[in-house]
């Protein structure tokens, strides 16, 4: 889905050049998600894309993982007009706060940003599934794991990208005497 890339590419969300990530690998792409979703209206629109692979589906609630899925998981519940929850982290293990609750029985769609390598959505899925509810799927704007990350249910996302990264001592960037890019910069 081209239109979803060039809207991030406008929005500053997907920068191309060379780019030192949070895990220490370099890389050519760099993924500022919250950028892409400032604008309500495009937030709405995304989310009305994923929503579309789920009508009919009978989902009760969209629950997303904190930060990251917050708005764009508020943007597919408006869409298919059911409840929203999130999850977050309390003392670094993942829960429902603020009064949220599923119920059993309850059939729950996880939403996210972006899926890197699934672990933020997996532990949602659990946090729900602890409580009973069932999670019938999980979707996000963008997979950058190229297809790869498994969260043990149904997965759909909008855009699925193949980033490459390099260890630094590796880095083809490197070799060419690229300039790093400090992304933080441009936030
Ligand atoms: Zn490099």
């Amino acid at each position: 889905m081209n239109d979803v890339l060039n809207h991030f590419r406008g929005a500053g969300a997907l920068l191309d050049g060379h780019f030192i990530l949070s895990s220490g690998l370099h890389s050519p792409q760099y993924l500022q998600c919250a950028l892409a979703l400032k604008d309500p209206e495009d937030a709405a629109q995304f989310g009305r894309a994923i929503a579309e692979h789920f009508t009919g589906q009978e989902i009760d609630t969209v629950a997303s993982p904190a930060i990251g899925g917050i708005v764009i998981g508020f943007a597919v519940a408006q869409a298919l007009n059911v409840p929203f929850v999130w999850t977050e982290r309390e003392n670094g293990v993942m829960t429902l706060r603020r009064g949220f609750s599923v119920a059993e029985g309850e059939k729950i769609l996880v939403v996210e940003d972006v899926i890197t390598t699934g672990g933020s959505t997996r532990e949602c899925i659990k946090v729900i599934e602890d409580r009973g509810a069932q999670v019938v799927a999980a979707a996000s704007i963008i997979d950058r794991s190229d297809g790869q990350a498994d969260v043990g249910v149904p997965r759909v996302s909008l855009v699925t990208l193949a980033v490459p990264t390099y260890s630094a001592d590796l880095c083809p960037l490197c070799e060419r005497g690229i300039a790093i890019t400090k992304p933080g910069s441009r936030q």
